[in-house]
């Protein structure tokens, strides 16, 4: 019977321990240190006819162990974690499964204390499976895997170029607000030297209204020197009319005088 599945290598590594695994059946190896088991996707595939069983969601897992097989080709891969019924197990996408202690047991429901490696055995050897389906099936599951593997690279490009878009929105964000701040510390500078200009205004404006208010004064202070001085010229002037009048009247009477004594015949006086 051929098997599309290549035979798992001789010496495997425990992932968990690293003590060297013991073969219990083909495709099946166990720990004998930590009693965890090593399971081949053959082995898997005949079972519970699915290479990649059990079905469950894959997780992030910081202490993710390393596939053994990937190991014996001189890779170091991480194993996928997968949660599957509340089991968290490793699983290599080319190679198999890995399993705690007691884990196999809980994923094929059996009872506290079985043996589950030979529970599994009975399980493989019940069923003889025919090449040509499980060679099908393997393709399958290799097609199913390619998709798989394809979406999570585009999703691994989407998720970069959102946080590359996220980083560059984030970048302009702060150059606007930067520019922002920059027209705003312009405006107020702007308003601060055209407060400062109305001022400047203002002063010029009272210098100039108390020029003007001091060029009233003085110019009142003069027209009340001028007033006095007119004032004074009136009082000389009056002066001297009252003396010309004075005089006027003498020589009005000496006038007077002098037609009474021509009228008199007598000879003016002198
Ligand atoms: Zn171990
Ligand atoms: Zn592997």
């Amino acid at each position: 019977m051929t098997s599309p599945y290549r035979e798992a290598p001789q010496l495997l590594l425990c992932p968990r321990c690293g003590e060297v695994l013991d073969r219990v059946f083909a495709g099946v190896a166990a720990c004998p240190r930590c009693q965890g088991a090593w399971i081949g996707q053959a082995t898997l595939d005949t079972a519970f006819g699915n290479p990649r069983w059990p079905q469950g969601q894959n997780m992030w897992w910081h202490n993710a162990l390393e596939c053994p097989e990937c190991a014996c080709e001189g890779i170091v891969r991480k194993m996928d974690a997968r949660s599957s019924n509340e089991v968290m197990v490793d699983c290599c996408p080319s190679h198999g499964l890995w399993l705690d202690h007691g884990e196999l047991g809980r994923l094929m429901g059996l009872d506290r204390g079985a043996d589950e490696l030979l529970e599994l055995q009975k399980r493989v050897t019940a069923i003889s499976p025919d090449p040509d389906d499980l060679a099908q099936r393997r393709l399958a599951w290799r097609g199913e895997l390619d998709v798989r593997r394809r979406a999570a690279a585009e999703f691994r490009t989407w998720v970069e170029g959102e946080q590359r878009r996220k980083a560059s929105e984030a970048a302009e964000q702060s150059k606007q607000r930067a520019a922002q701040t920059e027209a705003e510390r312009k405006a107020r500078k702007s308003q601060a030297i055209e407060a400062q200009r109305s001022a400047e205004a203002r002063v010029r404006e009272l210098a100039e209204r108390r020029t003007f208010v001091e060029e009233l004064v003085n110019e009142r202070v003069g027209l009340i020197h001028e007033l006095r001085r007119l004032d004074a010229e009136l009082t000389t002037r009056r002066d001297e009319l009252y003396r010309l009048q004075g005089e006027l009247e003498t020589a009005r009477q000496r006038i007077r005088e002098i037609d009474a004594q021509l009228d008199a015949g007598e000879p003016p006086s002198q």
